[in-house]
């Protein structure tokens, strides 16, 4: 088993981090350099993050629909910041059917530009507004430096694009679904996040404001997990996107456009894992509690499975996504280190000597060794497991949290700000000119994550420049 066993984070957490996404199982290496394959336990966790928010999205009047994946090149052309923010990312199609093309196809980066396209057909009249669309699919940019999850060259998502008639009803838009976003991490990923603005320099090419959930990961770094653009008329006068008003004059429309991406899985990695593998939030997981039968010979065989296949059913028929591990070509002891690497919240053993007390013995996998250990009762167990997958749940988010509020500082000086953004995030008032803000990235590659919505009510000074400054805003080294 020697090889098999992760370099523990504090060695090399990048390299922890690659080995883990394989050995979990969750995704392997595609031949095409910077691209993945989720593998069915990793697809199985992102269509549980997918369920949820496809759920949200429909209950705040959103419906679905597909936009193709190719998009004329010149659509890049005419907004003039997406397409600097874009072109260095593009994919381009010149070929098809053995003939140059005329007209060059993007694969898409993202997919205003078509929609934008398609929504000035389809929006007429105020009548028409809101349009509420969400899009779930992939996306293609051109990534050098790549990290399954994290960063690659396709990755799945989904992007919501809307319209509407008033700058206060899309401001609205891009703010109920930061909402969302952040009830899905702390709720469902047991992530505490930060939701915030990004600055001019950080925001989405083409957008009016960018709002982010940004997230601490083990090793300290930023992970942005989420955004929610506005848009203003950017778009709309890109795209003709105009209707008539309740005056009846012609008007440009507002948009706005959001992402979740499955970059969510890496996060989720890097902030719950431990140095024996992934855990799982059990909202999310794909298997929450995994049964392993014990036995040596034959008949301690046959009287283990009929309780284990009990016991099996019994869980599953309330709802509790429940694997039991009959291999019989593989030891206890590898189910037990297979199933631990894999992230499964709770585990449960049924040997002969818990035939005899009708019990079962569970094992939390987020408090390993003893503490995590209990010897249960056979009857009751649905809610016995129940119970414990909330603790569970809970006690990922108390420790993420504990974790991120005791790594954020407020620095006293402009040196304390370069010590800090070392190993933790510096919570500071800033100008907001990008000078200041260039100046900290190039001295400590640490960049502004967001101006928090929550700000204290008192004025202060630049961390950078001691100019007067109304906000905070977070400064970390980021994925
Ligand atoms: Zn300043």
């Amino acid at each position: 088993m020697a090889e098999d066993k992760l370099p523990t984070r504090a060695e090399d957490f990048a390299e922890w981090y690659n080995q883990l996404v394989l050995k979990a199982d969750l995704a392997d290496y595609a031949p095409v350099r910077g691209c993945m394959v989720v593998k069915p336990y990793g697809w199985a966790l992102w269509e549980n993050i997918t369920s949820w928010l496809d759920a949200e999205f429909k209950k705040t009047g959103h419906v679905n629909a597909a936009f193709p994946t190719l998009i004329p090149l010149s659509f890049f052309e005419k907004e003039k910041e997406h397409v600097e923010g874009f072109a260095p990312e593009l994919a381009v199609v010149t070929h098809g059917g053995g003939q140059e093309l005329e007209e060059k196809l993007a694969v898409r980066p993202t997919s205003e530009t078509i929609i934008g396209y398609m929504y000035s057909k389809w929006v007429k009249s105020w009548r028409d507004l809101p349009l509420l669309i969400v899009q779930w699919g992939s996306v293609l940019r051109w990534e050098l430096r790549t990290k399954l999850f994290l960063r690659t060259a396709e990755f799945y998502w989904h992007e919501g694009h809307t319209v509407h008639a008033s700058a206060d009803e899309a401001k609205e838009e891009m703010y109920r679904i930061l909402d969302i976003y952040e009830r899905f991490c702390l709720e469902e990923a047991a992530i505490p996040v930060i939701k915030g603005i990004k600055s001019e320099t950080e925001r989405f090419a083409g957008a009016h404001t960018t709002t982010s959930i940004e997230a601490m990961m083990w090793d300290k770094k930023a992970l942005q997990s989420g955004t929610s653009h506005y848009f203003s008329t950017n778009f709309a006068k890109a795209f003709e996107i105009q209707f008539l008003n309740k005056e009846n004059t012609l008007q440009y429309a507002e948009t706005t456009s959001w992402a979740i991406s499955s970059r969510i899985i890496g996060a989720m990695i890097m902030v719950h894992g431990d140095d024996q593998g992934l855990i799982l939030p059990p909202r999310l997981a794909p298997i929450q509690i995994v049964i392993v039968p014990i036995f040596r010979k034959d008949d301690e065989k046959e009287k283990v499975m009929e309780v284990a296949d009990r016991i099996f059913m019994e869980l599953k028929e309330a709802g509790i996504r429940v694997k039991l591990d009959d291999r019989d070509n593989v030891s206890s002891g590898f189910k037990f280190n297979d199933w631990e690497m894999r992230g499964v919240p709770l585990r449960m053993d049924i040997g002969p000597k818990d035939i005899e007390k009708e019990s079962v013995a569970l094992a939390r996998r987020d408090m390993p060794g003893r503490d995590g250990k209990s010897f249960v009762p056979q009857a009751g167990l649905v809610g016995t497991v129940n119970k414990l997958l909330v603790e569970i749940q809970d006690s990922l988010l108390k420790r993420a949290t504990e974790f991120r509020d005791a790594n954020i500082h407020e620095p006293k000086d402009y040196d304390d700000l370069k010590k800090i953004v070392a190993d933790g995030w510096a919570f500071a008032y800033w100008c907001e000119s990008n000078e200041c803000e260039a100046k900290v990235k190039e001295e400590t590659k640490a960049t502004t994550r967001n101006i928090p919505l929550n700000q204290p009510d008192t004025e202060g000074t630049c961390i950078v420049c001691g100019e007067k400054s109304k906000r905070k805003v977070y400064f970390a080294k980021a994925y």
